[in-house]
C-alpha cells in the first residue's frame, strides 16, 4: 500500500461570510491511496476555524505508516490508529478514511453507498448555502442556486429578517437556517423562530455558541422548527452529549474523521431519537461523493460543495431533481 498527497488551494465562487468570519479559497490536501492495482481517492478540506493547515495535515501524514493498516479495510483498526498519532486533525484523518473507502469500492467491484447499506431512493435533496452578504449579491446568489430545490441561509448577525426578507423576495423554496452560533438572546431567539417557521425554515443549525449548552436546550424544547448541533458535534462520542441539547446533529466528514465514524454517528443518533442533516466544508466532487454515498440514511443533505468553488479538480456529479444521483461505478465513484 502506498500513499501520497499533495496540497491544493480550493476557491470558492463568493467570498463566503458567516456570523464569524469571511473566506475567499480554503486550503485542501488531494491523497490517494494505491493497493493492488487500484488507486483510491481521499480529500481534506481544513476550513481555517477548525484549526488544520497545510502544515499541520503533512506533519500529521510523515507520522502515519501504512503498513500499519494490517488489513486496509478494517476501518474500526484504522481510525484507532490515526487517532493513537495524534488527537484532532479530523479533516487529514477523512482523508485518509475517503481514500480507503474509495479503494475498498474499487477491490470488491462494488459502489461506496451499498457497502455502506444505502438506498439511493431514499437521497434527500440537497440544499444551496447562500453566505452573509449584500441583498444585490444575495440575489445574484440564489439565482444560481440552479436546480437546488432548498436555500440553506446563514445568519446570526442583527440584520437577519432583512437578509430572510431579500431572499424571500426572489425565491419561494424552503429555508435552512444556520446561525453559527451568532444568537445570545434566548427569547429573541425564539422569536426568531416562529417568525422563521412563518417564512418556510424547516430547520435551524446551531443557534448558540457551543459553549453554552443550557441556551441551546431552552430554544430546542420550545422551537417549533428543529435545532441542529454542529459545531458542538463533531465525532462519535459527541453524539450521546447532543441528546437532550439539540433536537438532531449536523454531521460533516471533515469533523467525523471520516466515512467509518459519521455511518456510526448517523446509527447512534437515529438510536437517541435525534435528526441527522448530513453537511460539508468547502469540498471537490471526492468528498461529496463520500458524504452522498452516506446521505440516503439521513433526514436532510446540505452537500453543496461542487456549486460554490470554482477550480474543482474532479468531473460534478450528476446531479437531478436537487438530489446527487448515486451511481453504480465501484468505489466513490469519482472522475
Ligand atoms: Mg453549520
Amino acid at each position: 500500500m502506498e500513499l501520497s498527497y499533495r496540497p491544493f488551494e480550493l476557491e470558492l465562487k463568493h467570498p463566503f461570510t458567516i456570523a464569524k468570519f469571511s473566506r475567499t479559497s480554503t486550503p485542501l490536501i488531494l491523497l490517494e491511496i494505491r493497493h493492488e492495482g487500484h488507486t483510491g481517492y481521499g480529500e481534506a478540506s481544513m476550513v481555517p476555524y477548525m484549526g488544520e493547515s497545510h502544515q499541520t495535515a503533512a506533519e500529521f501524514l510523515n507520522k502515519v505508516d501504512v503498513s500499519q493498516f494490517k488489513y486496509p479495510f478494517d476501518f474500526e483498526a484504522i481510525i484507532n490508529y490515526l487517532d493513537s498519532i495524534a488527537s484532532g486533525n479530523p479533516a487529514v484523518k477523512a482523508a485518509i478514511d475517503i481514500a480507503l473507502h474509495d479503494l475498498d469500492g474499487k477491490i470488491q467491484g462494488k459502489p461506496c453507498w451499498q457497502l455502506l447499506g444505502s438506498d439511493p431512493a431514499l437521497m434527500p435533496v440537497t440544499s444551496y448555502t447562500v453566505g452573509i452578504d449584500t441583498p444585490e449579491v444575495l440575489i445574484q446568489k440564489v439565482k444560481e442556486a440552479g436546480d437546488c430545490r432548498v436555500i440553506k441561509v446563514k445568519l446570526g448577525r442583527d440584520s437577519d429578517k432583512e437578509l430572510i426578507n431579500t431572499i424571500r423576495s426572489v425565491t419561494s423554496l424552503p429555508l435552512y437556517v444556520d446561525a453559527n452560533q451568532g444568537w445570545t438572546d434566548r427569547q429573541q431567539s425564539l422569536d426568531m423562530c416562529h417568525w422563521l417557521q412563518q417564512q418556510g425554515v424547516m430547520l435551524i443549525e446551531q443557534p448558540f455558541t457551543k459553549t453554552d449548552p443550557g441556551s441551546n436546550a431552552w430554544l430546542s424544547d420550545r422551537s417549533p422548527i428543529p435545532i441542529i448541533g454542529d459545531e458542538a458535534v463533531q465525532r462519535l462520542g459527541d453524539v450521546d452529549k447532543a441528546n437532550g441539547i439539540y433536537n438532531g446533529i449536523n454531521i460533516k466528514l471533515m469533523k467525523s474523521a471520516g466515512m467509518y465514524e459519521a455511518h456510526k454517528m448517523i446509527e447512534r443518533a437515529k438510536e437517541l431519537g435525534l435528526k441527522v442533516l448530513i453537511g460539508c466544508m468547502s469540498e471537490t466532487s471526492c468528498a461529496t461523493l463520500a458524504a452522498a454515498a452516506l446521505a440516503p440514511q439521513c433526514d436532510w443533505a446540505d452537500i453543496d460543495g461542487p456549486f460554490l468553488v470554482s477550480n474543482n479538480p474532479f468531473q460534478i456529479p450528476e446531479f437531478r431533481d436537487g438530489k446527487w444521483v448515486l451511481s453504480n461505478e465501484a468505489g466513490l465513484g469519482l472522475r
